[in-house]
């Protein structure tokens, strides 16, 4: 097809929401954002740059000291209860777009965005809840605590839930009565862009929130970063971009607010005393979910040696039946990895793991051609013999390869588990109510999982231990995050001293 003929075919995406409108760009452009089940374009999408960045950051700032700003907590909630239900009532169509743009299956969109209002209703039910305390001291003065927004907030999310991503941000920021930029990743930014549509029809003021897609380094996300009229930076991504972050906004001009919630390399622990069936049904579940993309991934699936052989051949049963295929049919269980980049890098691990000594027991492989195309497929992958120590089990590779590590006894489970520079989440399955507690308390990660896996809600507070993130989103810890304490003297006699 000519490129002229595949201009006409994309779906336009071609304003940015700044202050409450839709424009153009002033100095980003348009760019492309591909279909990772086909490997083409299939939508043209308005990127920003500095002096968009600087329009919208200015935007935020009005917005503080106008209505949204004056709005008494209930009334923030009442609007953000009204966004909840039109988020609701077009959460089927951001599942279909989310799916055509990130790859993910559209069985899984469903049921994660699905979710999603009832987040956004939690979080408005908390709008009028930040309250402080009256401080006891003596009769000359009347102390006490106010807890007020830290102001404008640039939220920076990634590439593989942006909904999701986007939601856990301005749930809370909006809560507290903060103002946002958001900057969704370059890779899928299409979703991000259709909120601001929900945010118009709900009601929201000029400038509350406002939605600039654009590169990293270098574009939009570095000027959100270094811009010295923003409070705070959310953000959901890599180590590596949360450390160039922070000293890109911790300078002489700046100094923000930082959360940031990034990788894993989560354990998911089975003895031998478990439930093996519902181990496995979780432990394979969770190794290719969102297509091996999810920071939860439980990547490291550690097993008593005496239950191995049986984990290994039911885990090469199950990923045989996995069935990979075109996202939005609803029989896909696992649709192509997100970009090219990311299935390079896939498949770059898989002959690590290989070159490493590894025993690849399925998949291995990229699917394409027929049915395939020349989308970004790869099969379920799953490795015997694997060592800790491996690439494959120190690093997060975000694709959908299972290490499979053998273990003798609880201390050598424990301490597998927690050699690894991250400690986001934990998955640990036995029978045994002792161990259960004796073992979760000795895991550095931030949330830990018995008997269950991947139990995230908006009211249970997520986040990484170690090299997996600062702060907690989700829960009233991320609520926190987005206020600031301010403390209040008033003498009583008005003598000083
Ligand atoms: P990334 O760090 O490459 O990019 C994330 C975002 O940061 C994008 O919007 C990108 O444009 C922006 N960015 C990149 N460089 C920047 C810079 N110098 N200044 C400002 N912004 C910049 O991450 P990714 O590849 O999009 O996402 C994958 C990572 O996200 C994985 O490590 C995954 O584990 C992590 N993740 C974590 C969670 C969690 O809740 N802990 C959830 C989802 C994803």
């Amino acid at each position: 097809m000519s490129s002229a003929r595949l201009q006409t075919a994309l779906a336009r995406y071609d304003r940015l929401y700044i202050n409450g409108a839709w424009v153009a760009p002033e100095d980003g452009g348009l760019m492309e954002s591909i279909d990772p089940s086909t490997g083409q374009p299939w939508a043209l999408v308005a990127y920003g740059g500095p002096r968009d960045i600087d329009r919208a950051v200015a935007a935020a700032r009005e917005a503080l000291s106008g209505p949204w700003g004056k709005m008494p907590g209930h009334e923030r909630a009442a609007l953000m209860r009204r966004f909840a239900d039109v988020y609701a009532k077009h959460a089927a169509d951001l599942a279909v777009l989310e799916t055509t743009d990130s790859g993910r299956s559209i069985r899984e969109a469903r049921a994660d965005i699905g979710g999603h209002s009832n987040g956004y209703h939690w979080w408005a039910s908390l709008a009028d809840k930040a309250s402080g305390r009256t401080i006891p001291f003596d009769s000359s003065v009347h102390a006490f605590t106010t807890r007020v927004p830290v102001g404008v907030v640039g939220a920076i999310t990634p590439w593989n839930v942006p909904l999701m991503a986007a939601a856990w941000k301005l749930g809370p920021a909006l809560a507290a009565g903060c103002t946002v930029v958001l900057k969704p990743a370059e890779q899928t930014p299409v979703t991000s862009l259709e909120l601001g549509k929900l945010f118009e029809e709900a009601g929201f003021p000029p400038g509350v929130i406002n939605i600039v897609p654009g590169y990293g380094q270098g574009g939009a996300g570095e000027r959100l970063v270094t811009h010295p009229d923003v409070d705070k930076i959310a953000f959901t991504g890599e180590g590596a971009t949360a450390k160039a972050i922070l000293r890109a906004g911790t300078t002489a001009d700046t100094l923000k607010k930082f959360t940031f919630e990034l990788g894993g390399k989560s354990p998911h622990i089975i003895f031998a005393d478990a439930d093996i069936e519902q181990a496995m049904n979780a432990a394979t579940n969770s190794a290719w979910t969102l297509c091996g993309q999810s920071c939860a991934l439980g990547s490291r699936v550690i097993v008593q040696r005496s239950v191995y052989d049986r984990v290994v051949a039911d885990f090469v049963e199950r990923a045989k039946k996995v069935r990979v295929g075109q996202p939005l049919d609803p029989a896909t269980h696992m649709g192509p990895q997100a970009h090219h980049e990311q299935l390079a890098k896939t498949l770059a691990y898989i002959e690590h793991g290989r070159n490493d000594g590894a025993e690849l027991v399925a998949g291995g492989n990229r699917l394409n051609g027929g049915a395939y195309g020349d989308g970004y497929f790869v099969e379920p992958t799953v490795f015997a013999k694997a060592h800790n120590k491996m690439r494959i089990a120190q690093e997060e590779i975000f694709g959908p390869v299972a290490a499979l590590i053998p273990f003798d006894d609880e201390e050598e489970a424990i301490a597998i588990a927690n050699d690894t520079p991250y400690g986001l989440t934990a998955g640990l399955w036995t029978g045994d109510t002792g161990r259960a507690h004796r073992v979760s308390s000795r895991i550095d990660a931030g949330m830990v999982w018995v008997n269950t896996y991947r139990f995230i809600r908006w009211s249970t507070p997520y986040g990484g231990f170690k090299g997996s993130g600062w702060g907690r989103e989700n829960g009233i810890e991320a609520l926190d995050s987005y206020l600031q304490t301010k403390t209040t003297v008033i003498s009583t006699t008005g003598r000083f001293p």
